[in-house]
Order: C-alpha cells, then structure tokens, then sequence
C-alpha cells in the first residue's frame, strides 16, 4: 500500500517512529493508503533543516525566489489531472470541482505570491529636512503552516505562498484526513529544485504534530486554518511564547435574501453557496434569511433545485455532491440533523444519508438537507455544522435581518442579494463578518484581504496581508 512520507531536508522520508495512520477513501469506507504518523522528533528535525536553509533563502533575491515558485506553478499545471484525481479520493470532493477549482487555485496561489513578491515594497516617512524614516520589512524566520482537510491543497498553498516568497523557510502540517496531495506537492518541489530545507512537510496527528509545532521555541510564526476550538488551543500555547499568530477558523455564514433580488439568480447562486464541496467550505451560507413576502415562492423554488443535485460517486461527471471527508465528520453532520429535529425544526428535503450504488455504497454520504422553523439562536444556527445542511428562516425588516446576521459568534463570511444598491451598501457596512458578497458567492480576487471578525479569526491573508504578516517590520529613523 502507498505510503505518505515526510519531506524533510529536501527528501522524502518515513517517520522516525515508522509508524502509520490508514488513509480511508471517504467515497468507499476503505483504507487506500498510509499516512506517516510522525511525532515531535520529526518535527525537530523539520525545524532544524528549515534552520539551517534560512540564511541562505532570506538573502536570495525576490527574483530568484519568484523564478523556483513559478517553476512550481507550472508542475501543478503539469499535474492537473493527477492532483484533481488525488484530491477527489483523498477528500470525496466531487473530480470535476478538484479539476475546475481547487488544484487550478492551488497553482494560482504558488504563481500569485511568486509574482507579487517582485512588486513588495516597504514605506518611507520623511520629516521634512529633518529627519527620515523607513521600514525594512525582513523574512522572520522558520513559520508553521497547519491546514485542514477540506480544501487539501488549495489552502496548504495558501498559506506557504506567501510565507516562501517573503524569504522564510516553512514547516508545514497538512491535515491528516487528508494529506495525499500535498505529499505529490512534495515531489514538485524537489522536481522544481526548491532548496533543500527551505518548505518540510511533516504529516500526522494534530495533537502531536501540530502540538510540537505550535510549541516549538524555534518557530516564531504560526499561520493556522481549522476550527475554532483548535485555534483557541493554538493561541494558549503560543500567547505566552509571544508568537506571531495568523488563525482562520470556523463561520456559520448569513445568506441573506431581499424580496428585490434578481430571483432566478439568487436560487441557482443561493444553492451553490449551500452545498459546493458538500457545504464543506468555511465560507458557505448556512443560515438563509429570506425577506417574509416571497419566502414561500423562495423555499419552494430552492428545494426543488436542491432535490436536482445529484449525490454520487465523485469520479462521476453528473454527481454535484460527493462524500463527507471522515466518518467522524459525517456521524457529526448526522448529530446536527437530529439536533434539528429535536430543536423541532422541520426537514424540507434530505436529512438522512444517501444511498449510494456500486463501489461506493459503504461511502459517506449525505442528502443535501435544508431545514426550516428554527430560531435564529437554536444550537442548529448558532454552531458551525460544516455540512450538506442550511436553514431558511423568515424575516420583516432590514433591521431584524441584521440582528439576526450578527446573532452569531462567528463573524467570517456573509452574502446578501438585492438589486438596491444603496441597501446592499447599508447591509454590508452593518454586518460583522470579514467578507461580504453582494449577489455572487466566492467571487475571489487574492489581493483582497481574506478572514474573519469575533470567533472566525485573528489577522487576514491574501496580498500584501498575508506578505507583511510573514515579514517582520523595523523603522530606520536618521536624523538629517
Ligand atoms: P481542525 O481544527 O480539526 O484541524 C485543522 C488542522 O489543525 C489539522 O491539520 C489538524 O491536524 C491540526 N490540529 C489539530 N489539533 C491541533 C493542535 N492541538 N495543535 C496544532 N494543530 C492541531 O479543523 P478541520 O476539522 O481540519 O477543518 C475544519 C474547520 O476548518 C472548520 O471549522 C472550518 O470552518 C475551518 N476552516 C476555516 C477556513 C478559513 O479560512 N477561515 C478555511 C477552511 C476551513
């Protein structure tokens, strides 16, 4: 059986423990490969060879940084097909959405930081003739870069992107329940000729792997993205070792529907924003809020599209929802379901598991599922569910969607339709949430600033952000 090693020190190694996690296909329940189930050890060898190649990366210039990640760019382009593949078994992700946009977003994000790289620049603030001020802004060090297993590759090489091209040198984790792309990932950098040291990837256990990272005296920077509990576990360990802290971590996001929207739009965009990936995406929109005089007209419509999507094998070019990641996460998912039930909510479609023929009928499937008659803060619109599952609710007035919106402790994405531009301004200046999209839904430029407010995050990646967040910056003040 394949096993997933270690890329440590620019070589592909097994765990010094060599021992191994089983890598289930979430589509079929069956084990399909080995993933090395590494510990502190490794980590500490990670560190030291990162160590070791930061010297020399940090004084290479933007130039040659950018010219070995664009070479990288250009292998997962090379790789496509490959990556899409791995990435669907590995995750249950549908094989057409891995080949359409997680891996062409993965290699987006090596070229995007590989090229914006060349434009950083850093400020000057003269006084006058008196004196001048300017900020050097210096690669930090050796970072960690933890991601989790629902967008595998897409979002390990977001975080790397931007920590390789400041001039660091990185030691990244990526999840567990799914570590197959990044470990091909390791195979493109070697093929690519990045330095040996400058990116280890050490797989395994959050506890133990992510753990001895975040505790690592050497590792001054943790870039994280997962959930909110584990980003709370991460802040305690790191607050009084004074670590620079990126956190992206959960949403319960607001989809928010005004009687003036563009109707047809609104459900074909309102049902992708639902159960893309599975609604296994931080940035879904769970909680539908509909304006109460076409709530009716609304429910109806949208559950007659959600009943059309097809759940099935991801190898299959018809199937729109794949499997759930894990086992765990699916019994989780089915817990919420009966949650809902119990908070006596209503099933208007889904809400069980779906059966599935052939080589996958022992996969983890689920019904698109939408529910209504709950209450804005029931447990089932209050706690992150990360599923094929959303609410729709009614609302009266602009005022109350609001509150409703910002009833939440999570504050990372939220979408609204309307065709009144003046609403559409007043609403997305009111709600708390990092992002807003106003009739669209993951409409994504990556020099704009990516996160979340309240328990969805501390700091913002994408574009200079995420470039000065991996730089440390120093004001030169000389007299004239
Ligand atoms: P998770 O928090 O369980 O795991 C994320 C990563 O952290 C994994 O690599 C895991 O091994 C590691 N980890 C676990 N325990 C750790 C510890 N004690 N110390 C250090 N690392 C540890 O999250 P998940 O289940 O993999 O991902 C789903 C969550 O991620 C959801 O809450 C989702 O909303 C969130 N997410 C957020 C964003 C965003 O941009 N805000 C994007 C995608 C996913």
């Amino acid at each position: 059986m394949q096993k997933i090693l270690n890329y440590i020190n620019g070589e592909l190694v097994a765990p010094i423990s060599d021992s191994y996690i089983e890598n289930i296909d979430p589509s079929t329940g069956k084990i399909y490969s080995l993933c090395a189930d590494s510990d502190d050890h490794d980590v500490a060898l990670a560190t030291d060879a990162a160590l070791a190649a930061f010297p020399a990366w940090s004084n290479t210039s933007s130039s040659d940084r950018s010219k070995v990640m664009l070479k990288i760019a250009a292998l997962i382009e090379e790789n496509l097909e490959a990556l899409a593949l791995a990435e669907s078994i590995d995750q249950g992700k549908p094989l057409w959405l891995a080949k359409n946009g997680e891996i062409p977003r993965a290699q987006a994000n090596i070229h995007f930081f590989g090229t914006a790289i060349e434009h950083f620049a850093s400020e000057a603030h003269p006084m006058g003739n008196h004196a001048l001020n300017y900020t050097l802004r210096t690669p930090i060090g050796v970072v960690a870069c933890i991601s989790p297993w629902n967008l595998p590759l897409y979002l390990f090489t977001w975080k790397i992107a931007p920590a390789l091209a400041a001039g660091n040198c990185v030691v990244a984790k990526p999840s567990e329940v799914t570590p197959m792309t990044a470990f091909l990932f390791s195979k493109i950098c070697i093929e690519a000729g990045l330095p040996k040291g400058v990116l280890n990837i050490v797989h395994g256990l959050g506890p133990k792997v992510g753990a001895a990272l975040t505790s690592h005296p050497n590792i001054p920077v943790i870039s994280f993205t997962g959930g909110t509990k584990t980003g709370a576990e991460i802040a305690r360990v790191a607050a009084p070792m004074f670590k620079k802290l990126s956190l992206e971590l959960g949403g319960k996001n607001p989809n928010i529907i005004f009687a003036d929207c563009d109707f047809e739009k609104t459900v074909k965009e309102s049902v992708r924003a639902s159960f893309t990936n599975q609604g296994e995406i931080c940035l879904c929109g769970s909680r539908i809020y509909i304006e109460a005089s076409i709530y009716e007209k609304f429910k109806s419509a949208f559950v007659e599209e959600v009943k059309k999507l097809k759940v099935g094998d991801p190898l299959l070019p018809q199937t729109k929802v794949g499997a759930i990641a894990s086992q765990l996460h699916y019994d989780k998912i089915l817990g919420y379901i009966d949650l809902a039930k119990e908070e006596g909510g209503t099933i208007l479609c889904g809400g069980k598991t779906a059966a599935v023929e052939e080589r996958c009928k022992d996969g983890f499937f689920i019904e698109p599922t939408v529910i209504e008659g709950l209450n804005h803060l029931c447990r089932t619109n209050q706690e992150e569910i990360f599923g094929p599952v959303v609410t729709l609710q009614k609302f009266e007035t602009e005022e109350e969607v609001i509150e409703f919106a910002n009833s939440n402790n999570y504050g990372l994405a939220c979408i609204l339709f309307t065709e009144n531009l003046t609403r559409a301004h007043r609403v997305a200046a009111a709600v708390k949430s990092g992002i807003v999209w106003v009739n669209c839904w993951l409409l994504r430029d990556l020099r704009t600033p990516f996160g979340g407010m309240k328990q969805s995050g501390v700091g913002r990646e994408g574009g200079w952000e995420a470039l000065r967040f991996f730089t440390e910056p120093k004001n030169v003040c000389i007299k004239l």
